[in-house]
């Protein structure tokens, strides 16, 4: 199958035969990945591999923390202004998309909020341009990748305050200073690992600044002073992770970016090109993770749905608020997969057009 499911989204199949082989016999301990205990020495070196892993990838300087957490993004919905917006304080945001838009009316239930700059009213097509930040606010919110429309940030603000991003659709997919960001979090389920963990890389000086009195499972601060096992963590999807995270530092960050905007490249193209088929998102904006488009004639998008499903690709529906097709380009799917959706593509048109 050709899998271009925005997440949970595709994984190699070498992970997913390595992760098989230690549901059965985990590097012949003889026991399962799903039995072993998660303060013992074989987790411990797992998890520190991970984080190990983590901060070479993304280049990160000693002032970090790497935290496996649970709950989704939309627990960081919660989790960060829980810890970073004090009661009378106000966090910016910056409102690209859905996703944006449902951290900001999560942080309505700790503080005020500001919204910095939205792309609302132009149905989210692009990246919203923002202006002054106000450099009183408690963080800056931003998602970097906005996996519903298409749109990606190839900028960012220049800010005083802490600055929050919102990885989870593009984390590990380019090379960028990652030094600049104060947290990031992002869920494993497009192009990490299984749904089940959520990475977040947080600055040691920000745990320093949490608002309120908090339970430890909602403290960032606390689990970093438990190295992520201050409850039970989800052992498998972790080590689903970090043999993902593997793979990936073989093949090097520089040239899975190259890769991913090849891709990306490669079926912008066909559909610039194409006379049925045409993109959603502004260009300068596009992400090169999800790609966004929709068919001229609408009336052909269920059957052009059904089409590609006959040749073996999964995946392509656009998220039900906005309909359409989306196909995710993480750093799992090949080139040929890409090339195979562009050939079904090219079929369907010239079968449906004059
Ligand atoms: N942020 C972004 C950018 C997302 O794409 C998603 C889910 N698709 C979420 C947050 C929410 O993640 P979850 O479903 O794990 O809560």
């Amino acid at each position: 199958m050709y899998n271009f499911n925005s997440g949970p989204a595709t994984l190699p199949p070498d992970v997913l035969q390595e992760a098989a082989r230690a549901v059965v016999n985990y590097g012949d301990t003889g026991l399962s990945i799903l039995e072993i205990p998660h303060r013992g020495a074989l987790f411990t070196e797992l998890l520190e591999e991970g984080n190990a892993l983590v901060r070479e990838l993304l280049s990160l300087n000693a002032d970090y923390e790497v935290l496996w957490l649970q709950g989704g993004g939309r627990m960081q919905f919660s989790m960060v202004p829980m810890n970073f917006l004090g009661p009378g304080e106000t966090a910016g945001y910056i409102d690209s998309g859905h996703w944006a838009a449902d951290a900001i009316k999560n942080a309505a239930f700790y503080g005020n909020t500001e919204i910095i700059a939205s792309s609302r009213n132009e149905g989210y097509r692009n990246i919203p341009r923002w202006e002054i930040i106000p450099d009183t606010l408690a963080y800056l919110h931003i998602t970097t990748n906005n996996t519903i429309y298409g749109t990606q940030f190839f900028r960012f603000p220049e800010t005083q305050v802490p600055l929050v991003a919102d990885m989870s659709s593009e984390l590990f997919s380019r090379t960028l200073d990652y030094n600049q960001f104060d947290l990031i979090y992002a869920v494993a389920q497009k192009n990490i690992g299984p749904a089940g963990v959520t990475l977040v890389v947080i600055k040691k000086s920000l745990l320093e600044k949490q608002k309120r009195e908090l339970p430890g499972i909602l403290s960032y601060k606390t689990i970093a002073a438990y190295n992520s096992v201050w409850n039970t963590p989800p052992v498998f999807a972790i080590y689903c992770s970090v043999l993902n995270l593997r793979r990936l530092r073989q093949t090097g960050l520089q040239a899975i970016e190259s890769r991913n905007e090849a891709k990306a490249r490669q079926l912008y193209e066909a559909i610039d090109g194409s006379r049925l088929f045409y993109g959603t998102a502004q260009e300068g904006d596009r992400s090169r993770m999800n790609v966004c488009f929709r068919a001229r004639k609408p009336e052909l998008e269920s059957a052009f749905m059904q089409f590609a499903k006959e040749r073996n690709i999964t995946g392509i529906e656009g998220h039900r608020s906005v309909g359409g097709f989306r196909a995710a380009l993480y750093n799992a799917v090949t080139p040929e997969a890409v090339t195979h959706l562009i050939n079904v593509m090219q079929t369907f048109e010239a079968d449906h057009t004059p």
